[in-house]
């Protein structure tokens, strides 16, 4: 049962209209016919600044008193509110903005040297009730500062974790003569960039990484590979 944020009654269904929830906004859909939710604790803020809730949270306000413009109706309840914000309590936005408080509080970033590191918590929505749970996972966004802005950067293990992939997604059609297969695991082999031509300069963790799947990890498997077509096979 969804709350009014103010006192905490019991939010009840008192009419249908047409109220647009921001995907019906964004899509351009016509708004369906909601139910809509009041609060109905005659001395509570919402009940006297008539807020409206629907099904899932969001917040509107039916008709101001009189003299009393949308603005000033809605701080009015904000300000009532027992969380501060607007949308019913025990609903799905209720939950998600908590959900998205608390990721928030323990998300962890910081600078080191031209590099911005950020690690992220991330959660995953528990059936059935409106609530998110942590998964133990996170995310890791490393930004790199290049002339005066950031761009996204990837470590070593990234990069080898990528080639690693990209290695293994092919050597079965090279090792059955597949033409593109080939090429791709000759490319990496001998550090070779996008186009087969030239190697690669500038990227040393990439040349590296690329050693290491094409010549330790996999050397039997690389070295028959080199023998199919006689190209510029040198390591
Ligand atoms: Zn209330």
């Amino acid at each position: 049962m969804i709350k009014c944020p103010c006192c905490l009654s019991d939010l009840k269904v008192t009419h249908q209209d047409r109220y647009e929830t921001l995907d019906e906004h964004v899509n351009d859909e016509t708004p369906s016919l909601k139910d809509g939710y009041q609060c109905s604790n005659e001395k509570c803020t919402a009940y006297e600044y008539n807020g409206v809730w629907i099904e899932d949270g969001e917040f509107w306000i039916k008709e101001p008193p009189a003299g009393t413009s949308y603005e000033d109706a809605e701080k009015a309840i904000e300000r009532g509110s027992l969380t501060g914000r607007t949308h019913a309590i025990n609903s799905w936005q209720d939950g998600w903005e908590r959900y998205r408080e608390e990721q928030k509080k323990r998300t962890v970033s910081f600078n080191l040297f031209w590099f911005f590191v950020q690690f992220v918590p991330l959660y995953q929505k528990i059936e059935g009730i409106h609530e998110w749970r942590r998964t133990g996972k996170w995310r890791r966004t490393i930004m790199r500062r290049v002339e005066g802005r950031y761009v996204h950067f990837m470590t070593f293990w990234d990069i080898y974790f990528s080639e690693l992939r990209e290695y293994r997604q092919n050597y079965h059609g090279a090792l059955s003569m597949r033409e593109e297969c080939v090429e791709i695991i000759q490319s990496m082999a001998n550090n070779l960039n996008f186009w087969g031509k030239k190697p690669e300069k500038g990227f040393l963790r990439r040349k590296i990484a690329r050693y290491v799947v094409c010549w330790i990890i996999y050397r039997d498997r690389t070295k028959i590979i080199m023998s199919i077509k006689n190209t510029n096979n040198e390591p």
